[in-house]
């Protein structure tokens, strides 16, 4: 399957193989279809040892794992029985089941999938990234981790900024930057009789206006 590796990782099912991942329409949630290697295959689920197969158990098995998102998402994969020397017929070991296994801390989990989904807002840019920044925003307004609620207030209410930033790819750093530039032009023009004589300079050194000087030939047009 495609991603597979981020799906395992997202799924937080590090020792199985990940053969499909669907959203269910009844549950309205993500389902990953799971499978276990073949080191982790047929142990007994109280004390992991390696034992005899016995029957398919109930079937297939759904295991909640973290949201994704705002949606709900499990782990299904087959559940059968084996016959462990010391504990007779159980329900073979599966490792997502451990307490917290793989995904050690809810919050924190969640915490790094939010991290992540601001991050991917400014790599996308543009309108994909105002977009994924809206859905961020809900996400996080409901995430009940207080320093990410707050932190989407305080994108909200920036909001029409941090868009023109998405936009236009502009940042405070592009802004710092020409301000540099500007000063150094100032101290140039400390001759100038008026401010006229610098803003011209400045707008011609920085704001990409080209007239066509007399007798020369524009470079762009060639000849
Ligand atoms: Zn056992």
């Amino acid at each position: 399957m495609r991603n597979a590796r981020v799906w395992r990782a997202v799924l937080g099912v590090d020792e199985a193989v990940v053969e499909r991942v669907e959203f269910d329409e009844d549950s309205r949630a993500v389902v990953g279809h799971v499978r276990l290697v073949r080191a982790t295959r047929g142990r007994c689920g109280i004390c992991r040892c390696r034992c005899s197969g016995y029957d398919a158990g109930e079937g297939r098995r759904r295991w909640r794992t973290l949201d994704l998102g705002s949606r709900p998402a499990y782990i299904e994969a087959d559940a059968p029985r084996v016959s462990c020397p010391k504990h007779g017929v159980v329900v073979a070991h599966v490792p997502w089941a451990r307490h917290g296994a793989g995904h050690t801390d809810p919050r924190l989990h969640r915490a790094y999938l939010l991290k992540e989904g601001l991050r991917y807002v400014f790599a996308v840019k543009s309108e994909a990234g105002k977009q994924a920044l809206d859905r961020w925003l809900s996400w996080a307004r409901r995430c009940r981790i207080p320093a990410f609620v707050h932190l989407a207030k305080r994108i909200s209410a920036v909001r029409p900024h941090i868009d023109a930033a998405l936009e236009h790819g502009l940042s405070n750093a592009l802004i710092e930057s020409v301000n540099t530039k500007i000063r150094l032009i100032t101290r140039v023009a400390f001759g100038f009789r008026s401010a006229t004589a610098l803003i011209a300079l400045v707008m011609l050194s920085l704001g990409g206006h080209r007239p066509a000087l007399p007798g020369r030939i524009d470079p762009r047009i060639g000849q």
